[in-house]
């Protein structure tokens, strides 16, 4: 599959989120229907997503996977259909910003979108989960009370993208990854980590589908505030 074939979906603009609407009505069947790999959240913030293999899980603020309905409703959440075209096997420890730095030399282009797979044994993994809540009550302020979790010598996959910071507006700009033990039953947004044995596939993305949601929520919200340093604070 060439860069111009794959298309990155996005269900909503990532700015809606920073704004507190916490509500859309696309459903998990329509996000499988357009990808099976990808991360994104659920209806109240009610946990972080992971799509690996065209199997959706929900990783609740308990740190702990659960199984997820096709009714499931998702207000942010993007999703491709994996098909890398290169990949790279990394055997020595690495840590976090010697990662970052091994990723930067690997994409081509810090203008295009990219999916990206980690997966192997992580010496040292650290994620969050965001706790359910109410809407309307600002991403910023939810990101500061949620709940950690670290993992040691541990295998899994780190699902995710880079976003091009011209983007900011549309999804979380930069890397993005979200972790999912091999047993399928933890994970998280990821934080940090420390892989020593992975294998990392990489997917050129060209295309780009944003949907508008529908509800009267999104349309009168007000989406004009600049939520770049907001989005910084929330994700990273
Ligand atoms: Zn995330």
């Amino acid at each position: 599959m060439t860069a111009q074939n794959s298309l990155l979906y996005i269900s909503a603009p990532v700015n809606a989120l920073v704004e507190g609407l916490y509500r859309e009505d696309t459903t998990i069947a329509d996000i499988l229907a357009r990808g099976d790999f990808g991360i994104g959240t659920f209806n109240d913030l009610d946990g972080e997503m992971v799509v690996l293999d065209g199997v959706v899980y929900q990783l609740r603020s308990d740190g702990i996977a659960y199984a997820v309905t096709p009714e499931t409703r998702t207000p942010f959440a993007c999703v491709t259909f994996f098909r890398p075209y290169s990949e790279e096997e990394i055997d020595q420890p690495l840590d976090y910003p010697g990662l970052l730095a091994l990723f930067d030399r690997l994409l081509p282009s810090k203008n295009m979108l990219y999916a990206l797979r980690l997966q192997g044994f992580f010496d040292y993994v650290r994620t969050r989960s965001v706790p359910r809540q109410d809407a309307y009550r600002p991403l910023v302020e939810v990101a500061r009370e949620q709940p950690e979790f670290e993992f040691e010598r541990i295998e899994g996959t780190l699902v995710g993208y880079w976003t091009p910071n011209f983007m900011q507006s549309v999804a979380v700009p930069g890397y993005h990854l979200h972790f999912l033990t091999a047993d399928k039953r933890h994970g998280g947004h990821l934080l940090e980590c420390r892989p020593r044995h992975i294998r990392i596939s990489l997917q050129h993305i060209a295309r780009l589908e944003l949907g508008l949601p529908l509800t009267l929520d999104y349309l009168t919200a007000d989406l004009g505030r600049d939520t770049s340093q907001d989005l910084r604070e929330a994700e990273h």
